[in-house]
């Protein structure tokens, strides 16, 4: 299983006091905070950034992904203030950086942490063609030792959210890492009109319930194309949900002939 940055299984070599103060901690990158820890990472590891990490932030690794963020660019994704994860080949999660976890203990939690911790698979976060298109564009990153670039809507239920998305090949295209930055943040605005959730307005001939991949509204199964906002199946998604894009996500954010 994963290796965690900060895990020192040979004791506590210092202290949140010694953090203010310095002069408890030893070691080149060896670090042991009370509810904050650097693990050195081979010889190339990143180094720990103390001064920048709150205490009870960390970051994870897995041990498949520790070679590839040696020197500059582990460094870079340790002090990124945005939310960094890495790829493994199967499309499993292999590093976590601590401003994912702040983001996440910030606004979800720790089932969020749980849920998206090392190996889990990515793409189990979105379905139908927004999912297709990101399983297509990370393998081709991987197949072509390329970058991409993308930007997606992340809301919950009462904060509107875009990220801008880059997605970077590292180590001979054996990983990717990909760094989600917050361009927009704010009250849903009046396009976002909560509706609730009655099932007996959006449940097609199938009994699925059709939500845009991006913005997350449910289209209502009359046959229009209304996509509507219904903040309690955003906070918890019913097991009869189903993919779909609605006509200005298509337009706006969906790269043309991905569909
Ligand atoms: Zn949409």
């Amino acid at each position: 299983m994963g290796a965690t940055w900060g895990k020192d299984e040979s004791g506590v070599l210092g202290t949140a006091e010694g953090r203010q103060s310095g002069s408890d901690l030893t070691g080149p990158w060896r670090i042991s905070l009370r509810n904050y820890e650097v693990e050195p990472v081979g010889k190339s590891g990143p180094p720990p950034h103390i001064d920048r990490m709150p205490v009870g932030e960390k970051s994870v690794c897995d041990e498949r992904f520790l070679g590839l963020l040696g020197g500059r660019l582990g460094e870079h994704a340790e002090q990124h203030e945005a939310s960094v994860f890495g790829l493994l080949p199967d499309l499993t999660i292999g590093y976590l950086n601590p401003a994912w976890f702040r983001f996440a203990r910030d606004n979800g939690g720790e089932e969020v942490s749980e849920r998206w911790g090392l190996g889990a698979p990515v793409l189990e976060a979105m379905h139908g063609p927004v999912r297709a298109l990101f399983e297509r564009e990370y393998r081709l990153c991987f197949e072509k030792c390329r970058a991409w670039q993308h930007d997606y809507e992340c809301s919950s239920p009462r904060v509107f959210r875009e990220f801008h998305m880059d997605v970077f090949a590292i180590g001979g295209a054996r990983g990717l890492l990909v760094i989600n930055t917050l361009t927009a943040e704010h009250p849903h605005g009046s396009d976002r009109v909560a509706m609730k959730p009655e099932e007996s307005l959006y449940l097609d001939e199938h009994g699925l319930i059709l939500q845009c991949g991006y913005c997350r509204r449910i289209q209502r199964s009359d046959g229009s194309e209304r996509w509507e906002w219904i903040p309690e199946w955003v906070e918890n998604q019913p097991d009869n949900v189903t993919g779909g894009l609605c006509v200005p996500c298509y337009q706006t954010r969906f790269p043309s002939g991905s569909q």
